[in-house]
């Protein structure tokens, strides 16, 4: 890619881009949120939320994206590397932002029930051995539109199917049938 459309691209595309990933959250039926990790000016990763899909507590879009990019860098230190996320990380994720030695984080909505860039706590306030910076609400409009829309659909389709658990059972078996079917890649298999 050209030098010039390199520069062009800000922080507002990337976010767009992670975004892209939301969705792809929301069609599996995951809470959508999504993340990307650019390095130059690239994006080297992608992921979203897919908790649900795979019963997997640690699969939040940042650590499905950190995992990619550490693959693509084949190392774990993700020097010069940003992560643009749709939702502010929780502890957990902004613990492994700091690990991975990730350089900026932009994220769109604020999460302030769990969000620990600001919102609960600031994991990037505290002494570490890595600074990371970061930056709140870009594109936070459609960043939290999304999960609006999100929780009002689900709690709607509670309502229809009479209780949180029937509506629940039905997502499971739906998932479950379209993780046979799925052809979208799926989560690699060097996941412990
Ligand atoms: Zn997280």
């Amino acid at each position: 890619m050209a030098d010039k459309q390199i520069r062009q691209r800000d922080d507002a595309y990337f976010m767009q881009a992670a975004l892209k990933e939301a969705h792809k959250a929301e069609l599996a039926g995951e809470v959508p949120i999504g993340a990307v990790i650019v390095r130059e000016g690239t994006i080297i990763a992608r992921g979203h939320n897919k908790r649900e899909t795979l019963q997997d507590a640690t699969l939040h879009a940042e650590l499905v994206a950190i995992r990619q990019a550490c693959r693509h860098q084949k190392s774990w230190r993700l020097d010069g590397c940003d992560l643009y996320v749709t939702l502010e990380p929780c502890v957990m994720c902004a613990g492994a932002i700091v690990q991975a030695r990730i350089r900026t984080v932009y994220y769109g909505a604020a999460d302030p029930k769990a969000g620990a860039v600001g919102s609960i706590i600031n994991i990037f306030d505290l002494k570490q051995n890595h600074r990371v910076t970061w930056q709140g609400l870009v594109l936070q409009e459609s960043c939290s539109q999304i999960l609006k829309d999100f929780f009002a659909h689900r709690r709607a389709a509670d309502k229809a199917a009479g209780s949180r658990a029937a509506r629940r059972a039905a997502a499971l078996a739906e998932q479950s049938k379209r993780l046979g079917l799925s052809d979208e890649q799926s989560f690699p298999a060097d996941l412990p």
